[in-house]
């Protein structure tokens, strides 16, 4: 235990997390789903481990918008602050919130906040395409911060040539970005997920597989129940990975 007597919320929290991680990559896992997810699991634990050594823990944010590619990075992010010797009382997060928010997200992000222990910043982009604007003030309002957890994957819109650790691109308010989930893939994000047990945000259970704007998204028409109108399947039903972005309209 780093600092003897330190039983924070956030190092409890962090140690509960840690040693569920651990068990489960210690588990002899039967499916082949499993094996990949326990792979993935440490890549991205060393790339989080990477970014702890590089960069003081008061100079991390994680970028957190409440959907499942974040939430996973969230829970591994903790797990490995469980022996950081020091701990604040919450951790730096920044969310941009989109133009038209669903209610049920906006509630997500709130109780997830709380119970990781998130101090989230919400920056307004000026315009739909203001996240530049909306980093720049994030910076200059909280100087310290030099790297940012983004929960990008492969398979994103931008996601191709990414590496873990990633400059901005010109233009942009400079910090380096890193990318501990790049390599995971919708099915392995979903399975960890569910393994864990912990609660995510209510939308993909209704058949939303992504999540932006009520103006953007709707559930994923792959997902939809023969039969039932306006009813669908899970997100974590999807069987064609490629079809991800099915529910998301104009690119979003
Ligand atoms: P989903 O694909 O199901 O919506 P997600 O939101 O975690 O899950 P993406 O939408 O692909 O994943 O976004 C990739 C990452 O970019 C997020 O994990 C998060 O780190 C960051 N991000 C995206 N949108 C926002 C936002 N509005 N505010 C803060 N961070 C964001």
């Amino acid at each position: 235990h780093p600092e003897n007597g330190d039983s924070s919320p956030l190092r409890t929290l962090c140690a509960d997390l840690h040693a569920k991680i651990e068990a489960f990559l210690q588990e002899d896992v039967k499916t082949e789903i499993l094996k990949s997810v326990q792979s993935q699991c440490r890549h991205s634990l060393s790339i989080i481990s990477e970014a702890l050594e590089k960069y003081p823990l008061t100079s991390l944010s994680l970028s957190y918008n409440g959907g499942k590619d974040c939430l996973l990075l969230l829970l591994l992010y903790l797990s490995l602050l469980s022996t950081h010797p020091h701990l604040p009382p919450s951790l730096p997060a920044i969310l941009i919130p989109p133009a038209h928010p669903f209610p049920t997200v906006d509630a997500f992000i709130q109780k997830t906040s709380s119970h990781y222990h998130l101090s989230l910043s919400r920056y307004t982009a000026p315009s739909p395409s203001g996240m530049k604007a909306a980093f720049a003030s994030y910076l200059a309002h909280n100087p310290s911060i030099q790297a940012i957890f983004v929960g990008t994957r492969r398979t994103d819109p931008h996601g191709g040539e990414l590496k873990p650790f990633e400059m901005t691109d010109r233009g942009w308010p400079s910090f380096m970005r890193v990318h501990p989930v790049l390599e995971w893939r919708y099915s392995e994000v979903w399975a960890f997920l569910r393994w864990m047990g912990v609660e995510y945000c209510e939308l993909y259970e209704r058949g939303f597989t992504s999540l932006g704007g009520t103006n953007d998204t709707v559930p994923n028409p792959r997902l939809s129940l023969e039969g039932a109108e306006g009813r669908y399947w899970p997100a974590w039903m999807l069987e064609d990975e490629g079809e991800e972005r099915a529910g998301r309209i104009g690119g979003g």
